[in-house]
């Protein structure tokens, strides 16, 4: 089955899909995404992904597109279209394509943003193997720019950080600066210290995570203990448990960090448990 994708207004077949070379994605990483998890053909936390796609709009100065108001709808037609069943809806919004390329932005009168959305299938997404072993990362130097509380398409660093952790056989990077850990790749990143879960608070040096929210609104909800503070790499070589969330992981378990076992190398009791709730409860409020 050929794969429809949205563009502009417009569904299409992947291969006639297109968009300008001069595109300020394409040429700026002038862009911002979010990717949305569906799980049984439902959409989970949409209106978190909504929210936040809105902000990055916002902290960038960039118009909202024309369809803003139909992305509810333009998400769940692309799930019909597809028969996506489990999988990811990736959307990206760019400044659009002022037909050269120029530092300057565009006039948004004239430049109108760039809207595309694709669906990825990913059959069994909430039973990763990886959520039964759990997962080894390595710590690297976070080299980001400073906000990265704005979900934009600039991914190179994030992605090398990928490459990094696979030549080391591992499977992720936890990024490190000054010594503190600011988060994974493409993931937000948690200890466990006794009953305690502990992860970096918000500002500017992470993403705000969607599913960081709905995870520790459930661990308060259920009388789990969370501190939000900023945690060293050496901190988390000694802790309980090490756990990563994110909208296509939902909750994953670290088990090794820079060949340190934790929990003696295999998934921690409180990782499970909050996997479990989170994907409980986000199933129940899927739409
Ligand atoms: N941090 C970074 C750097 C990310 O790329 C992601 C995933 N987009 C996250 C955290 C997790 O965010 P969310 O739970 O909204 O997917």
């Amino acid at each position: 089955m050929t794969r429809t994708v949205y563009v502009n207004g417009d569904y299409l077949p992947e291969d006639e899909a297109k968009v300008s070379i001069f595109d300020r994605s394409f040429l700026m990483a002038d862009g911002v995404y979010e990717v949305t998890s569906v799980l049984g053909g439902k959409l989970i936390d949409f209106d978190g992904h909504l929210a936040r796609l809105e902000r990055s709009l916002g902290e960038l100065d960039m118009q909202k597109p024309e369809a803003f108001d139909d992305l509810l709808d333009i998400h769940r037609e692309l799930v019909r279209r597809n028969e996506l069943v489990d999988g990811m809806i990736y959307l990206q919004v760019s400044r659009g394509s002022a037909g050269d390329r120029d530092f300057v932005f565009p006039d948004p009168e004239e430049v109108k943003p760039t809207l595309v959305l694709f669906t990825q299938s990913k059959p069994g997404l909430a039973d990763s193997p990886a959520a039964k072993t759990g997962i080894k990362v390595i710590s690297i130097e976070d080299i980001r720019w400073g906000r990265r509380d704005i979900k934009t398409v600039q991914l190179l660093y994030p992605s090398m950080g990928k490459m990094m952790a696979k030549k080391a056989g591992c499977d992720d990077a936890w990024m490190v600066e000054d010594g503190f850990v600011t988060e994974g790749t493409s993931n937000n990143a948690y200890i466990v210290k006794g009953s305690k879960i502990i992860t970096r608070q918000l500002s500017n040096d992470i993403l705000h995570g969607i599913t960081r929210a709905a995870v520790l609104r459930f661990a308060r909800e259920a009388q789990m203990e969370v501190e939000e503070r900023s945690f060293t790499i050496d901190e988390a070589k000694e802790a309980d448990e090490g756990f990563v969330t994110s909208a296509s992981a939902f909750v994953l378990p670290v088990v090794e960090i820079d060949g340190v076992a934790l929990n003696g190398g295999s998934p921690g009791p409180v990782a499970a448990r909050l996997r479990e709730i989170y994907l409980d409860e986000s199933l129940k409020s899927a739409i």
